[in-house]
């Protein structure tokens, strides 16, 4: 190729890259549900055209009609990035996520124990909790439950909010993850959206009795300080239908239930999902 055929090459791409731009711009390529994506948010788009999406690397699965979802953390920066293959083109997708607010919660009275574990055989059974807990969550399942309306789990009192700043017995701490619902112990706990059981423990060292539920495509929820367990690993449940009953295990100053929501190992906010 000589210095002339080069030349003409590179402008006819340019003119083709602005030609394919234009196109794009008239023609979207995915669809975000998510109202307004913030810290924390699960967000579920469709693809609008043929190819694969990748959020940070990880190609997202679809539905057989077209939904992704993924979700991005508590301390998400500004924007995030989907990068959209198909036959023809790369394009990359610019998110902007909306900065959030976080409340810092003060908890006293908690043993000592509870909040700074020195024993071996203390520090041994949390690791391998831990490991069980990790397991259950990275769960990908292709049920697609996800895409459901979820509805509140527990009735009560919102007693704690996601990614609030926690003081436990005066010592700063990891943010909290869940949403707190504060009722009497024995009161109902159902699932908020169908999905299969991939973890039912009766007494974890800082959760208690804790349940996690896949609803799909990494999407998991997580039940914390359950009193009782009405459900078995690998029991398909539905939405509305009873699994627990909250208490006041593991690591817990009074009865509630702490509702979480995770996209694999990434912690969401699951009051985001509550219709207002
Ligand atoms: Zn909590």
């Amino acid at each position: 190729m000589n210095f002339n055929k080069i030349s003409q090459y590179l402008i006819a791409s340019v003119v083709l890259g602005i030609c394919c731009f234009s196109a794009l711009a008239a023609q979207p390529v995915i669809q975000i549900f998510t109202k307004q994506p913030q810290q924390g948010s699960m967000i579920v788009g469709r693809m609008l055209v043929d190819g694969d999406i990748y959020f940070n690397d990880r190609k997202l699965p679809l539905t057989e009609t077209g939904e992704f979802v993924f979700g991005v953390g508590r301390d998400t920066q500004h924007q995030v990035q989907l990068m959209i293959r198909s036959k023809e083109q790369t394009i990359k997708y610019p998110l902007y996520i909306e900065k959030r607010q976080w409340k810092i919660e003060r908890v006293d009275g908690l043993a000592d124990e509870k909040v700074n574990p020195k024993s071996k055989e203390t520090l041994a059974r949390i690791k391998f909790e831990g490991e069980k807990v990790r397991q259950a969550r990275s769960s990908a399942s292709g049920q697609n439950a996800f895409l459901m309306q979820f509805v509140l789990p527990a009735k009560g009192r919102i007693s704690g909010v996601y990614g609030s700043q926690r003081i436990l017995n005066g010592e700063p701490k990891r943010p909290h993850f869940g949403l707190d619902i504060a009722n009497k112990i024995g009161t109902e706990v159902i699932a908020p959206a169908d999905g299969v059981v991939t973890l039912a423990e009766k007494d974890l060292f800082f959760s208690g009795g804790t349940i996690i539920i896949d609803h799909g495509f990494g999407i998991s929820t997580t039940y914390l300080h359950l009193n009782s367990i009405n459900v078995e690993v690998g029991q398909e449940i539905s939405q509305n239908e009873k699994i627990a009953t909250i208490g006041a295990t593991g690591r817990a100053s009074g009865p509630h239930l702490d509702w979480r929501l995770n996209w694999l190992s990434t912690r969401l906010d699951p009051q985001l999902l509550i219709a207002e």
